[in-house]
């Protein structure tokens, strides 16, 4: 898996006091985003994630590009309405070569990953064959495996993006998207922290809202109010694709 910080609004967070301040003050935003001093701007950032009054957060946005993540993934990332995207088409795009992502209890197992390596190559064989024969790709692909890997490009706005690391860096989210979430948000940690500060699952800002399906073991946040993400979490392993 490879995220990239393509782009994002500049002075996110100045960019979210103003717009905050501007409800209550007779001068223009331009003028606000000039003269609020940091101080104001962090205090406005306090007050505004305390209370969830979350709307001046939409005013920023990030792009990412992502690749080298599963079709299952992919699936469960769109299923995010409020952003924008862009997939590579497997209508245009003819696989040549079969890049699967394996997930790690797969991978960790040398017999597993033969089996499934064999089982997934045969499949992309397949389709292989289909297009040969003249089929179109749009068809053909419907013999690949969920495993196949896939490009795509996603815009969201902060609030949006507090909402996905909420529910997607969870335990409970699968471990595909989980460390897609935790990557994007180690990306723009530096850029934005007091937006992103606390940032994570429900459980490094208080009680786990997910009943009997608490996983038991809290995440943890560092002094700085910081998700804490393992380091050899942070992009999942090569191992995790066949190339
Ligand atoms: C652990 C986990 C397990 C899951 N299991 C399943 C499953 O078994 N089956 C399944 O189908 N999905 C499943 N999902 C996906 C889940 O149901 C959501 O589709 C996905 O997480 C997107 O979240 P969302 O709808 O809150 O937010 P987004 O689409 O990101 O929207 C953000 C917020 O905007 C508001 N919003 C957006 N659109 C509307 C709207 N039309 N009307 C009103 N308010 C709106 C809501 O407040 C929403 O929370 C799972 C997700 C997780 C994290």
């Amino acid at each position: 898996m490879q995220v990239t910080l393509l782009t994002h609004t500049p002075e996110p967070e100045r960019v979210i006091a103003a717009a905050a301040r501007l409800c209550y003050s007779p001068s223009s935003a331009a003028e606000l985003k000039e003269r609020l001093t940091e101080k104001e701007v962090a205090d406005l950032l306090k007050i505004i994630l305390k209370s969830g009054h979350l709307s001046t957060c939409e005013h920023p946005s990030f792009t990412f590009g992502i690749d080298g993540i599963s079709r299952t993934c992919s699936h469960q990332l769109v299923r995010h309405r409020l952003a924008s995207y862009s997939q590579q088409s497997q209508r245009y795009v003819r696989y040549s070569e079969p890049e699967m992502i394996i997930p790690p209890s797969i991978s960790d197992d040398e017999e597993l990953t033969a089996l499934f390596q064999e089982k997934a190559l045969e499949a992309f064989e397949h389709y292989q064959e289909l297009m040969d024969a003249g089929v179109e790709p749009e068809d053909a692909r419907y013999l690949l495996p969920q495993a196949v890997a896939t490009k795509i490009v996603v815009t969201m706005n902060a609030r949006e993006l507090l909402h996905f690391f909420s529910l997607r860096t969870c335990e409970r989210a699968q471990w595909e998207i989980r460390g897609l979430a935790e990557e994007m948000l180690r990306l723009i940690l530096p850029l934005a922290p007091l937006i992103f500060k606390k940032s994570g699952p429900a459980c490094i800002r208080g009680k786990c809202p997910e009943g009997k399906f608490y996983c038991g073991h809290p995440r943890k946040m560092d002094k700085d109010g910081l998700l804490v993400i393992p380091e050899d979490q942070w992009v999942y392993r090569s191992k995790d694709s066949i190339d």
